[in-house]
């Protein structure tokens, strides 16, 4: 199935890295701020904290969902 909405790995890559750095990651087909979901929190009987990670393009509605690791604090 393919759908314009999904991005492709490259597509999910660019994201991902953005995010990865702090930054508020960007559309790479549109160039405009993606909007920032978070999904569970490790609080719901997990075994350890586990996040994950929405991020939705408001204007093509590409969407890119990863889990996050916390190797790090800051
Ligand atoms: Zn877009």
């Amino acid at each position: 199935m393919k759908d314009r909405a999904q991005f492709d790995r490259a597509e999910r890559n660019a994201v991902r890295a953005q995010f990865a750095t702090g930054e508020v990651p960007i559309c790479p087909r549109c160039g405009v701020a993606m909007t920032e979901r978070k999904i569970g929190g490790g609080s719901f009987g997990l075994g350890y904290a586990r996040k994950r990670e929405w991020l939705i393009c408001p204007r093509c509605r590409g969407s890119v969902l990863f889990d996050v690791r916390r190797g790090t604090r800051n």
